[in-house]
Parts: C-alpha cells; structure tokens; sequence
C-alpha cells in the first residue's frame, strides 16, 4: 500500500545556497539533482508542487558585489539570478522525467514565460512543477516574501522553507549542545522570541493568510517526502 500525504498543494522555498553545495558560489550540478530527486518523490505520491527558488549563489542585492550601488538596481540583480537557478532547476527536473515549468515575475519573455496566476494553476492541476522565478518582481523584497505571497496565490496548504538545519531551535544547535528544536510554534511566538525564520514581510503575509510554515532540512534524505506525509519533521510554525 501506498502511503498517503496529508498535503494536496505545497509550496517549497528553496534558496539560492540550497543549490551551491560546498561550493562558494553558483550551482553544483549533484546537489542540484539531489534536491529534484527529493521533489520527485513527493510528486511522486501525487503531490502537486510550486517552488519559489532564491538567488542568494549567485546574487545578494544587499551585499557583496553591490556595495556602493542603488538598492533597487542591485534588487533587479537578484531576482535575474533567481532567473537563472529557476532555469537550471527546472532543466534538471525535466531531465529527470518530471514536467516543470518556469514562471517569471519580470518579463522576459524569450527566456521564460510570464507569471499568469490562472495558468500556473493549470499547471499544478496537470501535475507539472511550477518553478517561480524572480521573487515578487519588486526590489525590496524577498523570495522568502515571494515564497508566501506565491503560496497565498495558488492556495498551498503548506509553505515549505527548506534550510541546512532541520528545524527551528530554542539556540544555534552547532554553539549550544543544549539546543532543542520546536516541533511547533505558533506566528506569535516566534516572532516574539525573534527566531527569525524569515524576513518580517513574509512572515506577516503567511499569519495574516493563516498559511502554515513548516522549516525542515532539504540535506536531510526523504525529510521533504517525510513532511508531505505528515511526519514528525521540522518545525510547524502556525498561527
Ligand atoms: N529580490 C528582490 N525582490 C524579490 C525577491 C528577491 O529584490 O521579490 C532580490 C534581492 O536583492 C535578494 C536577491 O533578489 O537579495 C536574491 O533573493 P533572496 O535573497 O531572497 O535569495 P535567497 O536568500 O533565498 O537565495
């Protein structure tokens, strides 16, 4: 018998670092196929999957290269990086047998197609993986904030943010041993013990629209499929 998930429509933030690996920068092609591999297994069991990748490998509009330049142009820079990592993850999925397809916030319209929210929900119900690049199309903003805004959109009953750790804990967990992870939290709490989890805007937007969070590692084998499957897996956050 097959497993049944208790999710029908998630929504996974991935970030940019997520596909470097132990590189410093960029897209390493096994790390890369080890996260499709993972998204294939929940596709696998029917899920129908949205994801909302960051460009953080190859761009930071706050940081770095764009020390000394205008925030909005710098902003633009990051979410064309998001562009590329969308490209290169959804090649991979196709390569991989799954369906996806690139949908971007800025027009681009030789390299990807535009974000229509009617069509990109087509695509779900066809169960192809809807890649959304370039964040919310807006400079100062986050994919953190495309991930809840785009969640919102498409009705996913779940916002997935993949990290290296596999939950939220009361302490870094690599500086204090006596660190223990939340199973749960709810908005409230996390924002008033300033966890972090994501950026303030983002956070915001999934308690007002009462999307749930979940936070779990994407390094972790089978964790992703494990979350989906309703399993005790990271932390919940909820409101
Ligand atoms: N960005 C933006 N608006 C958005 C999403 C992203 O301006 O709606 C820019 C911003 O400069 C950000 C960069 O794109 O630093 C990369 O996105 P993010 O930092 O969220 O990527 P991640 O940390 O998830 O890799």
């Amino acid at each position: 018998t097959k497993a049944k998930p208790v999710h029908k429509r998630i929504l996974l933030k991935l970030s940019g670092e997520a596909l470097m690996g132990d590189d410093a920068f960029g897209i390493n092609r096994a790390t890369i196929e080890r996260i499709v591999g993972e998204i294939a297994e929940v596709t696998g069991l029917g899920v129908q999957v949205a994801v909302v990748i960051g460009g953080g490998n190859i761009f930071r509009g706050v940081a770095g290269g764009s020390v000394g330049m205008d925030r909005a142009t710098a902003d633009y820079m990051g979410m064309l990086a998001t562009v590329m990592n969308a490209l290169a993850l959804a090649d991979a999925m196709n390569k991989h047998g799954m369906t996806a397809r690139v949908m971007s916030a800025i027009a681009i319209e030789q390299v990807v197609e535009p974000y229509v929210r009617p069509k990109a929900l087509q695509y779900l119900e066809e169960d192809k993986v809807v890649v959304f690049a370039a964040g919310t199309g807006n400079p100062f903003f986050t994919t953190d904030t495309a991930a809840a805004l785009r969640g919102a959109e498409i009705g996913a009953e779940l916002v997935l943010k993949a990290t290296k750790v596999d939950g939220v804990y009361t302490a870094d967990p690599k500086k204090d041993p006596t660190a223990t992870r939340y199973a749960t939290l709810t908005f409230d709490e996390a924002m008033s013990r300033n966890l972090g989890i994501m950026d303030a805007t983002a956070f915001a937007l999934c308690r007002d629209q009462k999307l749930p969070l979940k936070v779990f590692s994407i390094f972790k084998p089978g964790a992703l499929k494990s979350v989906v499957l309703g399993g005790d897996e990271g932390t919940l956050v909820h409101v």
